[in-house]
């Protein structure tokens, strides 16, 4: 059940890693504490406890949670997580991250996130089912399509939202499709947001790439993951050149120095369960993965990887986040001092949720787009959002997530003074 993937301090780590963070951008911005103090506060927190009828008859108790950040610029926005260490603290920072992630690509979100306590590996497809349905009535109080929108995260995917969009209909009576972003395409999903998060970390790479020299044809790769985000990533990377030369999952990684074919190691994961022992790689582990030469560092995995004891031995020029928090305050300091490039999450994985507002647009307007007219405006989107950061990185001679934090905490802030404290 251990995952390599996790270390004991992960849980608490992030959140305090997500209030340095906003502390850092706070006190760069000059923010006025009043408002300093509404904007790291979690609004909303719901804890649930819930029965699940296993297999075999007997019950079990799940805890579950659904944070909402903060909703000045508009409805709460943020995936779901099934793990073992999900924890009510790792899911207020994510929560908190997503609030910056919306406004940095100017998405009119706000953030939340939620997660159950579970290994959904030791799980029958009934029994998630039958978890997911009860998580989704528990939280009903707080999501819907004008308030709350839940989204795949980690171990969640299409046939998740699936059930929890066709549990909220249920108790509507009606379909709702535009509860859940995510969605198989069969019942109102998006084209290309499988692949969002993947394509947008691609973006990122490509664009910091060329601000660095770097030509992406023949740079090498290292991926700390293959689940979505990951697979995604280490296929666009590929089919534009790129050596991938390590990905990893939960029991290690796969290195092959002259580079994997992501659709080969894909294959090979659907029938052994793992990357590891992929054909023509040789196994190592996910710790000596973040330490591989490398031109781009991907982790797209979990919290808090990235930290002071492994940052001095980084050896890639730029680290583009997938997953969210996979870098330490401490570790960014370190990097920053290196003069490795960091893409910082809120930047680098905001495809995802920007193709979960396209779906959610869509469901609103019954009208669907092609996979061009996604692409195209995903691609706006990342590229002046990142020029964004950029700029206002060299303005302020900040690195790319000081910058990103500030760009987006000064929108929240804007829209937080316009509103009004209530009453
Ligand atoms: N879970 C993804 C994230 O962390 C996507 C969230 C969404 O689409 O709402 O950004």
């Amino acid at each position: 059940m251990a995952s390599e993937l996790v270390s004991s301090q992960v849980v608490d780590s992030a959140l305090r890693s997500a209030l340095t963070q906003f502390e850092a951008a706070a006190d760069r911005l000059g923010l006025d504490p009043g408002l300093r103090a509404v904007l790291r506060a979690p609004k909303r927190e719901l804890i649930v406890n819930f029965p699940v009828e296993m297999d075999d008859g007997h019950i079990e108790v799940f805890t579950g949670y659904r944070v909402q950040h903060n909703l000045a610029r508009g409805p709460a926005k943020g995936g779901i997580r099934y793990h073992p260490r999900v924890s009510l603290d790792e899911v207020r920072a994510l929560a908190m991250w997503m609030t910056w992630k919306c406004a940095v690509v100017r998405l009119p979100y706000g953030g939340a996130k939620g997660g159950v306590v579970c290994d959904p590996k030791r799980l029958s497809q009934r029994e998630l089912e039958r978890l997911t349905r009860r998580y989704a009535t528990e939280i009903s109080p707080l999501i819907g399509p004008d308030s709350d929108i839940p989204a795949p995260d980690v171990n969640t995917g299409p046939q998740t939202m699936a059930w929890i969009m066709d549990t909220y209909s249920m108790h509507h009576g009606y379909s709702i499709p535009a509860v859940v972003t995510g969605k198989p395409l069969s019942i109102g999903g998006s084209e290309g947001r499988p692949e969002a998060t993947g394509r947008g970390v691609t973006y990122c790479v490509r664009e910091a790439a060329r601000r660095l020299d770097i030509p992406l044809q023949g740079a090498r790769v290292a991926i700390q993951g293959f689940g979505n985000v990951a697979e995604y990533a280490a296929r666009l990377l590929h089919a534009q050149g790129a050596r991938i030369i390590a990905v990893s999952d939960s029991r290690g990684g796969a290195f092959a120095p002259n580079g994997l074919n992501p659709a080969d190691v894909a294959r090979f994961k659907q029938e052994t369960g793992s990357v590891v022992g992929a054909p023509h790689s040789r196994r190592i582990s996910n710790a000596e993965l973040l330490e591989l030469e490398c031109e781009v560092l991907v982790p797209a995995a979990l919290e808090s990887v990235i930290t002071e004891e492994n940052a001095p031995r980084v050896r890639a020029r730029i680290v583009a986040e997938g997953a969210n928090g996979p870098t330490t305050p401490e570790a960014d300091r370190i990097l920053h001092e290196r003069g490795v490039l960091v893409v910082p999450d809120i930047l680098c994985n905001a495809g995802g949720v920007t193709v979960s507002y396209f779906e959610w647009v869509q469901d609103r307007d019954a009208f669907f787009w092609t996979a061009e007219e996604i692409y195209s405006r995903l691609e706006r989107v990342m590229v002046s959002a990142f020029a964004d950061v950029w700029r206002m990185s060299e303005q302020h001679g900040v690195d790319l997530r000081l910058a990103a934090l500030m760009l987006a905490v000064s929108r929240v802030a804007e829209a937080t003074l316009t509103r009004g404290i209530y009453p």
